[in-house]
């Protein structure tokens, strides 16, 4: 009900700045709306509202609450149920259900099951057991935190600016110079059951005080309205923000540039060349997909007098380095942005990382904690060009560098008012290494047969490339689709970022027969993801005529498109496979007509036959490297496919002398199998030939074509 009635008054959040910067947060609530909503949509609304500005919490950091009055299903009576944002999850983009519910009476009674500090982990057990209603939304570790606050309503969130306070080393003066009275401050204390007990105290001794900072960590607040708390924390937020302009005003931030920007292209060309090649140096063991920033942020920060001595600190917020790692590693050019230079070294400068991070692994280890995980670094600061972040898929490197923008937000702010102050190394394992945390890690679902993949596919605005990367995308692959039609090519790529969403999918218009194109599609591929795993060259055309009517134009296009267009693709992918040294696998999508003869199509025969025949070659140049080349051989696609949409549908059904509506029947009955061969069909071979399953084939064609004895392979 209530959902059909904020539907029907087609109710859109309002839209706020993406970006982190200064301005005072204004309130967005309208009351209106709001009093159309029961508690827990009122709860929900205010929770889209503040994670909807990065200024006020990171992705999937902080945690919304309230205790309302639920009819208790098994007695009907009356009961208070804290609705809390359950594990997981985004307060700025979460729905009603990533709420978990619990019982505030029983959330009372773990008080006195609790053992103390050493034991709280153990609390987390109980929680399922004060679940409410049977919702199966899981309770997060912050549930503590909120349940015992004794206040209806309650924000946590991780605003930069507040964090900036919270890291710096005189941070609790700092907090009182602020806010006086109004907001208490607790000492570093990783989240759980005691952090929760100290806050509850904090709030009994304290009943004037509307929230707390929490060291090197973020803000609580409190309320006896929703609309009250959301508008406490933006004004507690917001003086945090006119506080930190105040002291910066006339500061250069980080203490001016030290190494200027090179421009935009030369950025764009430093990245494409330096992220294959780190990709190489990381992926080894799990392929990783890389994203790359050059935001005026990061800029100022990675050129700057203070890099140096900040970017070793690590990040403070535990949410910041659960993703970011600990610390960066800095990759500094040589003269001019010489990027070779920076390569030579990249395995000293990997190695160095990794023994560190073995180091601190080795000094903060306990006895219980889980084996090393990956010690490569995630984010990558290049001085002069931006900030490379590379993890096991899109999405996670892209976070990761958002996270690390809110870690520059909070240096630049804490740097300005006093000293920096990571997390210490210990603090900082105890959460990286927590069993819950590792736990959590356990139930995550095996990644993707393509998981961690970039596939280039050429064509992909066609029949046969959209369902090629259809299919390689449900199988977890980031997809490159370059088509020189730019029309088809925005349909196809807002399609299917729409059923994959946005991360996984980029194009790029390309045209296969020209040299550069092709160069620069695949540097925009490298920016876009880190590299490439799998080329699927499938642009075409398609032509026909006698030989003595064939012009000499019409031979040339098949030959550029179909031939030279695919060696150009190839040769290209094949470059930047062998600089990430992990193999690679490259379909290519030839025809029937490439081993069948067929009148009146000696261009276009040819040229496919020169397709596959160039993919023999390239297998054999490629096994030593591990990239494999094989060959799909479609036949009479009709469906999806632009080729049979014009003069070649036509020319075709004149020659069988039939309408161009039968010509699919006639196929369909023609073949052996008498099946019609569907776009999906040809994809699915694709998706054979570039996962595992067929990791020890090469040089192979397979005929998707319902089948063609003149098109056995001999
Ligand atoms: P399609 O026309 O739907 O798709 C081909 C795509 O290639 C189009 O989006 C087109 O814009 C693009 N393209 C053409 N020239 C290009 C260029 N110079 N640079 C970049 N992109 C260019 O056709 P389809 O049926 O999807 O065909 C895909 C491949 O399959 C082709 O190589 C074709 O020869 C082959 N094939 C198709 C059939 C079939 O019956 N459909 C049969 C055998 C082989």
């Amino acid at each position: 009900m209530l959902r059909a009635n904020i539907a029907s008054k087609r109710f859109t959040m309002p839209t706020h700045p993406e970006t982190n910067g200064s301005g005072l947060l204004p309130s967005l609530w309208d009351e209106t709306h709001a009093s159309t909503l029961d508690e827990p949509g009122r709860l929900l609304y205010r929770s889209n509202l503040l994670g909807a500005d990065k200024r006020i919490t990171n992705y999937g950091g902080g945690n919304t609450s309230a205790k309302v009055t639920e009819k208790d299903p098994l007695s009907g009576e009356d009961v208070t149920v804290l609705w809390v944002k359950g594990s997981g999850g985004d307060v700025g983009t979460m729905k009603r259900d990533g709420f978990a519910t619990l019982y505030q009476d029983k959330l009372e009674a773990l008080k006195g099951l609790y053992r103390g500090v050493e034991h709280e982990d153990e609390m987390v057990g109980y929680l399922p057991h004060c679940t409410f209603a049977l919702n199966p939304r899981a309770a997060s570790i912050d549930t503590p935190l909120h349940a015992y606050l004794p206040y209806i309503h309650v924000d946590h969130m991780h605003p930069d600016a507040v964090i900036a306070i919270a890291a710096t080393s005189t941070s609790r003066e700092l907090t009182r110079e602020v806010y006086g009275e109004e907001i208490g401050w607790l000492g570093w204390r990783r989240p759980g059951f005691e952090l929760g007990l100290e806050l509850s105290a904090f709030a009994e001794e304290n009943p004037d005080a509307k929230g707390v900072v929490l060291e090197s960590h973020g803000l609580f607040t409190w309320g006896d309205t929703g609309r009250d708390c959301y508008e406490t924390t933006l004004r507690i937020i917001n003086k945090a923000i006119a506080f930190l302009d105040e002291k910066t005003a006339g500061q250069s931030a980080f203490g001016g540039l030290v190494r200027k920007s090179l421009d935009e292209n030369e950025r764009r060309a430093v990245a494409a060349r330096l992220m294959p090649e780190i990709r190489a140096r990381i992926g080894q063991d799990e392929r990783k997909i890389g994203h790359f920033d050059d935001s005026q942020t990061v800029l100022e920060f990675v050129g700057s007098k203070k890099l140096g001595d900040l970017a070793p600190l690590g990040t403070s917020c535990p949410d910041h380095f659960l993703r970011t790692k600990i610390r960066p590693l800095v990759l500094v050019l040589g003269p001019a942005g010489d990027v070779d230079t920076r390569i030579s070294d990249l395995d000293a400068s990997i190695a160095s990382y990794r023994e560190d991070y073995a180091r601190y692994y080795e000094t903060c280890k306990h006895p219980d904690s889980p084996a090393m995980r990956d010690p490569n670094p995630v984010v990558y600061l290049v001085p002069g060009v931006g900030m490379i972040t590379f993890a096991k898929d899109k999405a996670t490197a892209r976070i990761a560098g958002e996270f690390y923008v809110n870690a520059i937000n909070v240096m630049r702010g804490a740097s300005a008012i006093g000293t920096y102050r990571g997390l210490p190394e210990q603090e900082a394992f105890d959460i990286e290494y927590w069993l819950l945390e590792e736990a959590k890690l356990q139930r995550m679902p095996k990644p993707k047969a393509l998981a961690g993949r970039v596939a280039f596919i050429t064509g992909g605005g066609g029949g046969i490339g959209r369902a090629t990367a259809e299919r390689l995308l449900t199988d977890g692959a980031c997809v490159v689709l370059a088509d020189i039609d730019e029309g088809a090519l925005e349909r196809a790529t807002s399609d299917l970022a729409g059923l994959f969403g946005g991360d996984l999918v980029r194009s790029v218009t390309v045209d296969v027969t020209s040299e550069q194109a092709v160069a620069d599609g695949f540097a925009r591929m490298a920016v876009d993801y880190g590299g490439v795993d799998i080329l699927v060259s499938n642009a075409g055309i398609s032509s026909s005529a006698p030989i003595e009517e064939t012009e000499l134009s019409m031979w040339n296009r098949n030959i550029d498109i179909l031939g030279t267009g695919y060696f150009l693709a190839s040769r290209e992918a094949f470059r930047m496979f062998r600089r990430q040294k992990l193999g690679g696998a490259v379909v290519f999508i030839a025809s029937k007509n490439g081993l069948a003869a067929s009148p009146n199509a000696a261009a276009y025969c040819t040229a496919k036959a020169a397709e596959i025949h160039l993919a023999r070659c390239l297998a054999l140049e490629g096994a030593e490297a591990g990239i494999r080349v094989n060959v799909v051989n479609p036949d009479a696609v009709l469906q999806g496919s632009k080729i049979w949409t014009g003069e070649w549908r036509e020319q075709r059904a004149a020659a069988y002398k039939m309408a161009p509506d039968e010509l699919e029947e006639h196929y369909r009955k023609r073949s052996m199998l008498k099946r019609s061969v569907l776009p999906s069909d040809v994809a699915e071979a694709v998706a054979f030939l570039v996962g595992d399953a067929s990791a020890k084939s090469t040089g192979n064609i397979m005929n998707v074509d319902a089948g063609n004895a003149q098109s056995f392979t001999r």
